[in-house]
């Protein structure tokens, strides 16, 4: 019994909630007058500091569920709180990492990175000493001055994390950031985001197809099911972090990863 009551669907319970997910659902109207249900009686929470992702098929409501959960999207039933508040707008305490970096093009690496803090009105004294240490916190000092262009896939996803972590948020989203790069590319940038996570704390939900690259960041994974999606089956990775590359090819994440293919298939009885 004490065993049991010592996680919350695999969560240690000492970790602080940061996100609490109550019976959440989001049914789109369509232009032409079509109900969509994307998310159908999600409930769960997500502790502070915890990486998260969700794997699942495509089109089955990710990106959907993790907007509600900056409060970019409204549910249309269910609750969201954040930090123990109800979310009823756009939280000020997060960052977004897209597939695309979506830099300006003509600004460099630094005043990208303090696009966010200059929206906010800080002083640029203030927010070129906190894009310094994110700059630095991603692997770019030496890289300022130069322009998007001028910079790989790699560099220009690592100045996006940067921006996202530019306001030191307690959440980052971050919806498929290395589906565009080349595996060594994106393996060296798991490696990178595992040791930034850590460092900075913050509690990230990260939308992936790619199973291996879940289960080796991830404190759980979320499984979820065809359209209208629901969180299937959560499944703690139960291996220290951080982990080293080397388990990429360990039978012990390999377990992980075939339970998770095999949820994904549907071949798990349910
Ligand atoms: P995923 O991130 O898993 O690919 P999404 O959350 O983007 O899925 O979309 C879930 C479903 O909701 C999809 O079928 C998509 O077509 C539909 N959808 C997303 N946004 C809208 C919208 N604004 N209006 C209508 N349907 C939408």
């Amino acid at each position: 019994m004490r065993l049991a009551m010592q996680k919350i669907h695999g969560r240690p319970e000492s970790m602080p909630t940061l996100i609490e997910i109550e019976g959440i659902a989001k049914t789109y109207q369509t232009a032409d007058g079509v109900a969509v249900r994307a998310v159908d009686s999600v409930s769960c929470s997500i502790g502070s500091g915890e990486f998260i992702s969700l794997l699942g098929p495509s089109g089955c409501g990710k990106s959907t569920l993790m907007m509600m959960m900056a409060g970019l999207l409204a549910p249309s039933e269910g609750q969201i709180l954040f930090k123990g508040q109800p979310v009823h707008e756009p939280l000020k305490d997060f960052g977004v990492v897209f597939q695309d970096a979506i830099l300006l093009p003509w600004r460099n690496v630094i005043a990208n990175v303090e696009l966010p803090q200059e929206i906010l009105g800080m002083t640029k004294n203030r927010r070129r000493d906190l894009a310094e240490k994110m700059i630095q916190l991603v692997g770019l000092s030496g890289f300022e001055k130069k322009f998007p262009h001028e910079l790989s896939g790699g560099m220009q996803q690592r100045v996006a994390i940067a921006r996202a972590l530019s306001l030191n948020p307690s959440l980052i989203l971050m919806d498929e950031p290395f589906g565009a790069l080349d595996a060594m590319t994106r393996e060296q940038l798991n490696l990178e985001l595992q040791r930034i996570s850590l460092e900075t704390g913050a509690t990230v939900i990260f939308v992936t197809h790619s199973i291996a690259e879940a289960a080796f960041l991830s404190d759980r994974v979320f499984v979820m099911s065809g359209r209208p999606s629901t969180v299937r089956e959560i499944v703690p990775i139960d291996i220290p972090r951080p982990r080293d590359i080397d388990l990429l090819s360990s039978d012990r994440l390999g377990g992980y990863i075939t339970h998770l293919r095999r949820l994904l298939d549907g071949k798990d009885g349910h």
